[in-house]
């Protein structure tokens, strides 16, 4: 079996995900930040050592300003609907996934504008577009890392740069970026980072998160969700400090301690060569996959300027025919369609059909790749 299918969620995770997790289970089992007992201490021990490896990750200096939230999705939302109250203007991308696209088409309907900022069709954005779209009343700027769909990446650092020089909250979604590409949260003048744990960061699904810039003012955003924290049990109202504000509920621990073992797996290898072993493979399916006549490859064509991330079309076949053929007839498992993102296809003139999307991770192997690229051959000339 093949999986070229990371951008939905990494699989195979490295075994010390599985162990972290079974020991967890086996020898935990306590719920973090309540009780006060041995086992209650040693979750949280847990919950403290993924905050500082996700803070070492993202170059934030303070790991209790890394919260943990279900996925991606939930983070992003708590910033976006907890930012923008109406009147309030965002300005977004012609890239984005619906996880940024609906709840700012949700807040739309409560009296938000939005500003779109036009991509090219291969997915790139021009950073001095984003000036001409700030208002007075603009109160956040959202954008990804990589597009999910083709794998381009935004100007995420000048980008920032803007946000800076306006005043406005700058959010970035490294859904698909985070643990293969480079980022970091002072570099990149990022207020608010969301990460998916179960993608690059090897976690199991069910997490993912928000790091906070050390100088974004806490006090202008709301919890999502408020509820037991196991602090100031005294008081009806939700903590204003970090993490708890944010972190009502019981959390997935047992996902957290996967996902702490898959950050300090990345840390180990490195994200620098992760994102070369990425960009060696990404290059060579780029350069099999074009030389197939009737195939239509979408974005740059060119992996040092995307993520592991290739979608093409081909020629007056049916996408989601493809998939199915590859999954029976060759085992490869890949996503069809519109991959969550109707708006990165309507930049990219994907629509309505969508695309192939294949995306090997950090444990893809050339030998894949070119069982891939053959087998796709074999279903072009068959078409
Ligand atoms: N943004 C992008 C670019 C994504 O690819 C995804 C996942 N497909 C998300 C956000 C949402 O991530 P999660 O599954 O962790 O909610």
């Amino acid at each position: 079996m093949i999986y070229l299918d990371n951008a939905a969620t990494s699989w195979p995770k490295p075994d010390c995900v599985h162990e972290a997790m079974l020991r967890y289970m086996r020898d935990v089992g306590a719920n973090p930040g309540r009780s006060g007992h041995r086992l209650a201490n040693e979750a949280e021990r847990i919950r403290l050592d993924a905050r500082e490896a996700l803070a070492e990750l993202f170059g934030a200096t303070n790991p209790m300003r890394v919260i943990f939230t279900h996925n991606a999705t939930t983070a992003l939302n708590l910033v976006i609907r907890g930012l923008l109250p109406p009147g309030a203007h965002a300005v977004t991308t012609g890239m984005e996934h619906n996880a940024v696209m609906r709840p700012l088409r949700a807040l739309e309907q409560q009296g938000v504008s939005l500003s779109v900022v036009p991509c090219r069709p291969d997915g790139t954005l021009e950073p001095e577009a984003l000036g001409e779209h700030i208002r007075p009343a603009t109160r956040l700027i959202v954008a990804n890392q990589a597009s999910n769909v083709c794998g381009t990446v935004l100007p995420i650092r000048e980008m920032g740069a803007v946000a800076r020089q306006h005043g406005i909250p700058f959010l970035v979604d490294v859904a698909q970026t985070g643990g293969c590409r480079p980022i970091d949260v002072r570099v990149d003048s990022i207020d608010l980072l969301a990460f998916s744990g179960h993608k690059g960061l090897l976690g199991p699904t069910g997490t993912g998160g928000l790091a906070i810039h050390d100088d974004f003012d806490i006090d202008l955003l709301p919890p999502l969700v408020c509820g037991g924290t196991g602090s100031q049990s005294e008081h009806e109202q939700q903590p204003d400090f970090l993490p708890d504000k944010y972190e009502g509920g019981t959390p997935n621990i047992v996902g957290i301690a996967g996902l702490a073992a898959g950050v300090r797996y990345v840390l180990d290898r490195g994200v620098d060569r992760i994102s070369e072993h990425e960009r060696a493979l990404t290059q060579r399916l780029i350069d099999g996959l074009s030389s197939i006549a009737g195939l239509r490859l979408v974005g740059t064509r060119d992996a040092s300027r995307q993520t592991a991330v290739v979608s093409f079309a081909i020629d007056g076949q049916s996408v989601g025919e493809i998939a199915r053929v590859l999954d029976e007839r060759f085992g490869i498992m890949c996503r069809p369609g519109l991959h969550c993102a109707p708006r990165a296809h309507r930049t990219l003139g994907t629509l309505p059909e969508g695309t192939i999307r294949l995306s090997p991770g950090p444990f893809s192997t050339e030998h894949e790749i070119d069982q891939a690229v053959e087998a796709v051959a074999r279903l072009a000339g068959a078409g």
